[in-house]
């Protein structure tokens, strides 16, 4: 049994004052023993995880970051590592997020480097795949995914990865208020687990997320789906209400 886990990414939104009225929110919501049981993360902006790592210590609530550099330190101004994260008792990170890939060239290869990188740190990572609209039109959707997913976690022993989180994220979905369907949400993250499962990685224990527009409306739907273990969310993980009206419909 996978519990489903709700990650919240905050992409370079919000500040100082809201990131505090979120976690004091999520600290009342997590800590409530109706609430159902779900893994909750949230992925703020780098310059906030020292102040979300304090307000959330003893919630259970995992805090990650939204992406981290392969080497453990050196010339890469601008870059976090992933020990860095550790030091500041990060938990995890989300790798291959399809907007690092589109707006500042994240490539497979930096991934299979980022992969083993963070797991060696003691991250816990997320790792984004998906299609584009014209891949799916043209009937490549498996396609893609298999060749992210091979060439993401090529550096990594399939042994290594127990416990591996992946996120299908359709790029056409990503904050376009456009959600894959239900049925389309569950074949892919159905073809991702296969994957896993012939990388000879334990894929029955693998949480594979959905992520593309969720919101308390869709969520419940999604959820359901055999292979769809939680959600990773934007949008609608910027205002606690929404965050937790999602967590609610997971349960
Ligand atoms: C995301 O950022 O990973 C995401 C899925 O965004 P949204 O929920 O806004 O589509």
């Amino acid at each position: 049994m996978r519990t489903p886990f709700i990650a919240a990414n905050w992409k370079m939104n919000l500040d100082r004052a809201a990131v505090g009225a979120f976690c004091r929110a999520l600290r009342a919501f997590a800590g409530d023993a109706a609430r159902p049981a779900c893994r909750l993360g949230v992925f703020p902006p780098f310059v906030y995880l020292p102040q979300v790592v304090e307000a959330l210590a003893g919630s259970g609530v995992a805090v990650g970051a939204q992406t981290c550099h392969a080497a453990p330190e050196g010339a890469f101004t601008g870059e976090v590592s992933a020990r860095m994260l550790v030091e500041l008792d990060v938990e995890a990170v989300v790798l291959g997020h399809s907007e690092r890939r589109q707006h500042f060239g994240e490539t497979d290869e930096a991934l299979a480097r980022k992969l083993p990188a963070a797991l060696a740190a003691g991250l816990q990572p997320i790792l984004c795949i998906g299609e584009s609209e014209e891949a799916r039109d043209a009937g490549q959707t498996e396609a893609v995914l298999e060749r992210q997913l091979q060439a993401d976690l090529s550096a990594v022993e399939p042994g290594a990865l127990a416990g591996l989180v992946v996120a299908y994220e359709p790029i056409w979905a990503i904050g376009t208020g456009r959600t894959a369907t239900a049925d389309q949400a569950q074949e892919a993250c159905a073809f991702v687990r296969d994957v896993l499962r012939e990388r000879g990685v334990e894929a029955d224990a693998a949480r594979v997320l959905y992520g593309g527009s969720v919101k308390p409306g869709n969520a419940a739907e999604l959820m359901a789906q055999a292979d769809i273990d939680g959600a990773l969310v934007g949008g609608a993980s910027l205002d606690p209400e929404e965050f937790a009206a999602i967590v609610e419909a997971a349960g």
